[in-house]
C-alpha cells in the first residue's frame, strides 16, 4: 500500500508545483502582514473542495492586527471513518520582505531546472503545499482511515507568532483532545527531524549621559562612551563565557551548538537619516538591542543575570555610568523527546522514502513549536519539511521540487502510521 500512496504523490507533482506557485504569488509580506486573508482563503477554498470543514480565525486585537492588515488564520479539519487521534499540519503563510539581490521575480514562483524560485518557497509555502498534497493523496488512497487530520495556515510566525499559532493555541486549537500530533513543515532539510529550538531573550539596553556642546565634551557625559565601556566588557568577558557553554541539543548548524549573542542594533546621539550637517552635541542616550540565544541547559534568569551583572558592575565602578534595561521578549528552549510518536513516525518515513536514517536536529532560532508546547501543552510536536535551511530569508530563495515530493511521501506515510497508532 505505501507504494500505491507514493505513486499517487508522484502523479501529483504538477499539482504540487502549481499549489506552491499559487501560494508564493500571494505576497504575504510581514511586516506589515500583506494579503493574509487572500492566502488563507486560497488554502481554505482548496481544502473545503476536498471535504474539509474550514474555519477562519482573525486574531483581533493581536499585535499589528488592523482593518488594513487583518491577521487571518485558517484551520481545516476532516474526520475519518471512526474515532482516533488527530494529526495536525501547521504552516505559516507569512514571508519576510523580498529584500535586494534577486535575479528572479520574488513573487513570480518561476519553475526552472526542478526548482521553484520566490520568497517563501523554502520558508515555508513549499512545505505547506507538500503537506496538503500528502494529505490529499492519503485521503484518496486510504478511504477507510481513522481519526482526524487538520491543516492550518497561520500568520505572523516571522514576528513571534502571537497573531497566529500563539492566538490559536490560547483558544485550544493546539491542545488535546482536538489535536494529538503536530508537524510543522519548516525548512529543516528533507532528511532531518527537528525536535525543537533554542531559547531566546531580546532586550534593549540604554546607557544614559548628559548633553553639552560638542566642543566641550568634558562639560557633558557621553552615553556612547558608556556603551562602549559596556561593549568592551561584553567582548572580553561575556563572549568567551558564552562560547564555553556547549549543549547536548543537536543544534544545526554546528556553530549554534553554544550560547550566542547578536548585537542587533546600536544607536546613540543625533537621529539618523538627516541630510544636513550634524550639530555639535554630546549624546545623552545610547541604545543597544541584543538578541541572546540560549540552551536547554541554561536558565532564563541566569541568562539575564549575566548581562545585568556586567551593567551593575559598571554602575558601581565607572563614574557617571547609568542604564535602563527593557526586556523585549523571551521564549524558553523546547525539545521533543527523541522517542516521541511523531518523531518515530517521521523518522521511519524518511528511512523508507530516502533510504537513509533520519538526522535528529534542533533549530538555532525559534519557530511556532514554542506556542504549541508552552500554551497548548502538546509535547508531540516537531518540524519536518523539504526546504533547505540555509536558503530561508535569502535572495533567490528556492525549493527543490523533488524534495517536496519526497517530503510529501514521508508526511503521508507518517500520518497514516500515527492515525493507525502504529507509531504510538
Ligand atoms: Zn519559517
Amino acid at each position: 500500500m505505501p507504494d500505491a500512496l507514493h505513486r499517487r504523490i508522484d502523479d501529483k507533482t504538477e499539482d504540487l508545483v502549481a499549489l506552491t506557485q499559487e501560494l508564493v504569488r500571494i505576497p504575504t509580506v510581514n511586516p506589515p502582514g500583506e494579503a493574509y486573508t487572500d492566502c488563507a482563503e486560497a488554502l481554505g477554498r482548496r481544502l473545503a473542495a476536498r471535504g474539509f470543514e474550514v474555519g477562519y480565525h482573525r486574531a483581533e486585537g493581536a499585535v499589528a492586527d488592523s482593518a488594513r492588515f487583518p491577521r487571518t488564520n485558517v484551520v481545516a479539519r476532516i474526520e475519518g471513518k471512526r474515532p482516533g487521534p488527530c494529526v495536525h499540519f501547521n504552516g505559516h503563510i507569512d514571508v519576510v520582505p523580498a529584500g535586494l539581490g534577486w535575479s528572479f521575480d520574488p513573487f513570480g514562483g518561476e519553475l526552472r531546472d526542478g526548482r521553484i524560485y520566490g520568497r517563501g518557497t523554502c520558508d515555508m509555502k513549499g512545505g505547506l503545499a507538500a503537506a496538503v498534497i500528502a494529505v490529499e493523496a492519503l485521503l484518496e488512497a486510504e478511504p477507510d482511515w481513522p481519526g482526524a487530520i487538520e491543516i492550518s495556515g497561520t500568520v505572523d510566525e516571522e514576528s513571534g507568532g502571537y497573531g497566529g499559532v500563539g492566538y490559536l493555541a490560547e483558544r485550544g486549537f493546539f491542545s488535546k483532545p482536538q489535536v494529538d500530533h503536530v508537524i510543522i513543515p519548516e525548512p529543516l532539510n528533507v532528511d532531518r527531524v527537528c525536535l525543537g529550538h533554542r531559547g531566546v531573550w531580546w532586550a534593549e539596553i540604554e546607557t544614559l549621559g548628559r548633553t553639552a556642546h560638542g566642543s566641550m565634551p568634558f562639560l557633558g557625559d557621553c552615553a556612547v562612551r558608556h556603551m562602549a565601556a559596556f561593549l568592551a566588557r561584553v567582548e572580553s568577558e561575556l563572549y568567551p563565557r558564552l562560547a564555553a557553554k556547549r549543549t547536548e541539543m543537536p543544534v544545526v548548524p554546528e556553530g549554534a551548538r553554544q550560547s550566542t549573542l547578536n548585537l542587533n542594533a546600536l544607536h546613540g546621539g543625533l537621529a539618523e537619516g538627516f541630510d544636513g550637517l550634524p550639530s555639535p552635541m554630546v549624546p545623552d542616550s545610547c541604545r543597544l538591542v541584543i538578541d541572546r540565544r540560549f540552551l536547554i541547559e541554561e536558565d532564563l534568569e541566569e541568562v539575564k543575570q549575566e548581562v545585568v551583572g556586567l551593567l551593575e558592575d559598571l554602575k558601581a565602578g565607572r563614574p557617571g555610568f547609568d542604564y535602563r534595561l527593557r526586556e523585549v521578549m523571551s521564549f524558553l528552549p523546547t525539545m521533543t523527546e527523541a522517542d516521541a510518536p511523531v518523531v518515530r513516525a517521521i523518522s521511519a518515513g524518511i528511512e523508507a522514502v530516502l533510504g537513509r536514517p533520519a538526522q535528529p536536529v534542533v533549530s538555532p532560532g525559534t519557530y511556532d513549536q514554542k506556542h504549541v508546547v508552552r500554551i497548548g501543552h502538546l509535547k508531540d510536536c516537531i518540524a519536518y519539511g523539504p526546504g533547505i535551511l540555509d536558503l530561508a530569508h535569502q535572495p533567490d530563495e528556492y525549493i527543490v521540487v523533488a524534495d517536496m515530493v519526497a517530503s510529501a511521501k514521508v508526511m503521508a506515510g507518517a500520518t497514516l502510521a500515527l492515525l493507525k497508532g502504529a507509531a504510538g
